[in-house]
């Protein structure tokens, strides 16, 4: 499931095509043209949250949020089962590929503002917690939810959101506005170097240690509905939040209690 790390690991294979000439790109998935000049070169990939932003030597700029789905490859041929969805083909012979549903789709500049607008400081990116958490720590929302909503802050995933809440020992369901300082800071010390190592590591996302994945345990609480906290015993709880309840969150009702 990509996530904000996720983004950034795909625009480094991305970024590897940079000032090369694109001398076809071809979009498989719905019957839409794109309206960019060919020959074009991509000169730089931003990523902000789990958006990806591929700006083309002509002013085009490529949008892409992977969603549930979508994957980057160096190449037409990798070994996955995803369709293919759009080609780059490159005049050195050599060619990248997007695989998988999610959004990918020619926008402008005024179109690059208001996606960036609408959402909240990165956190790979942001310098402290108090700048991560800014908007998240005035909303009335569960802080469950609330580190899922992009707007207020961008970048965090289900499985971040669930392994984040149980090492800082904050139950789901507190309203963001009632945190501490001190629970932001517990959040923003397991979320910000996880999700940067994370960006060099492939695989599964593993946040407890590389010992523990051999024993099968990738996760503190997320998709561990049933089984045995690690820390006390507990039996792991699932809920569902978020406004259509479609969001699981994973906790351990003695860890995280409220
Ligand atoms: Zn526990």
């Amino acid at each position: 499931m990509p996530e904000g790390p996720q983004a950034r690991r795909m625009a480094n294979i991305i970024t590897k095509f940079c000032n090369k000439d694109i001398c076809q790109i071809s979009h498989l998935s719905n019957k839409t043209t794109w309206d960019i000049d060919i020959p074009a070169k991509i000169t730089s990939v931003c990523v902000h949250g789990k958006n990806i932003f591929i700006h083309l030597n002509n002013g085009k700029i490529i949008y892409n949020h992977m969603l549930m789905w979508g994957w980057w490859f160096p190449t037409l041929e990798p070994k996955t089962k995803k369709r293919l969805n759009t080609a780059f083909l490159f005049a050195d012979g050599t060619s990248l590929g997007y695989f998988g549903g999610g959004i990918i789709k020619p926008i402008d500049q005024k179109q690059l503002f208001e996606i960036k607008d609408k959402l909240g400081p990165d956190i790979i990116d942001s310098p402290n917690a108090e700048i991560a958490f800014k908007k998240l720590s005035k909303s009335n929302l569960a802080v469950g939810p609330g580190l899922l909503e992009q707007s207020l802050i961008a970048g965090v995933g289900n499985i971040y959101k669930n392994e984040a809440l149980f090492v800082a020992k904050i139950n789901p369901t507190q309203i963001a506005n009632t945190l501490t300082s001190n629970q932001y800071q517990k959040l923003f010390n397991f979320l910000q170097p996880q999700m940067k190592a994370d960006i060099y590591r492939s695989g599964k996302i593993n946040t407890i240690s590389k010992q523990a994945a051999k024993n099968g345990h990738y996760n503190f609480v997320y998709k561990r509905l049933g089984q045995n906290c690690l820390f006390c015993n507990s039996k792991i709880q699932r809920i569902y939040q978020g406004s259509s309840k479609q969001r699981s969150t994973y906790f351990c009702p003695l860890c995280q209690r409220l």
